[in-house]
């Protein structure tokens, strides 16, 4: 695909709807959250295009309340992509126990708590991790995500949902799954403390730049992405 129409297509991404067996699996494994303000697309937003990540769960850029939840490609009922949602929606149960989404939300666009808490962790482990010794200096950036405080909870219940996603897969609904690992309902994600305070400093400065930043961004994109014929793809984004 071209340039511009991945471009458009990271401003529109095209909306998934989740089956009713996924979105049951959802409600029952995460009951606290609020799931009427959680939204699902087939592809990444345009400034994630280039990342590594396979999917993501960010705050709408245009209100407080609402939660994305971007995948780079989604096959329903796969081990991969029913994993990568259960891990995604941890994030969104983290949103939840940290006041930053629906209607007990505080915020708008990136700057809520979960962003400026996520940001200044990231950075706190990304120094921790370069001052490591023996540390490989390309996998610094790697590593500060992948022990992220709020990532190592993530990972650790979608590999829980993994080792028994036979029980899943097998089965018409979710009922048989939470038989055989009731663990895997969570109603708090016992969010963590706030970061050393140079780190949400810095963080939380990053979440307000780029809640003021992204419409204007989001603007430019869509021009370039328009003048290069972007839309040209539009029909082929209702599959
Ligand atoms: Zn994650």
């Amino acid at each position: 695909m071209q340039f511009a129409q991945k471009l458009y297509k990271g401003i529109f991404p095209q909306r998934l709807k989740l089956d009713q067996k996924e979105q049951e699996l959802l409600q029952k494994m995460y009951p606290t959250v609020d799931w009427e303000y959680v939204r699902y697309y087939r592809n990444m937003p345009w400034y994630m295009l280039k990342s590594f990540a396979i999917a993501t769960a960010l705050p709408h850029s245009y209100s407080g309340k609402y939660i994305n939840i971007y995948f780079k490609s989604y096959k329903p009922n796969t081990f991969i992509s029913t994993c990568t949602l259960v891990h995604e929606a941890f994030h969104v149960l983290q949103y939840e126990d940290m006041a930053s989404m629906n209607k007990k939300g505080w915020g708008l666009g990136f700057f809520r708590r979960f962003i400026r808490y996520y940001l200044g962790w990231y950075f706190a482990k990304w120094v921790q991790t370069f001052l490591k010794k023996g540390v490989n200096r390309k996998e610094v950036g790697y590593q500060a995500y992948r022990y992220h405080e709020m990532e190592i909870p993530a990972y650790d219940h979608e590999s829980i949902f993994g080792e028994n996603f036979h029980h899943y897969r097998n089965a018409d609904d979710s009922s048989y799954l939470f038989q055989q690992a009731p663990k895997l309902v969570i109603k708090n994600s016992n969010s963590p403390k706030r970061p050393p305070i140079w780190a949400w400093l810095l963080g939380s400065i990053i979440a307000l730049v780029l809640t003021i930043v992204k419409p204007i961004a989001d603007c430019l994109i869509l021009i370039i992405a328009l003048l290069f014929g972007g839309w040209r793809e539009d029909k082929t984004l209702i599959r």
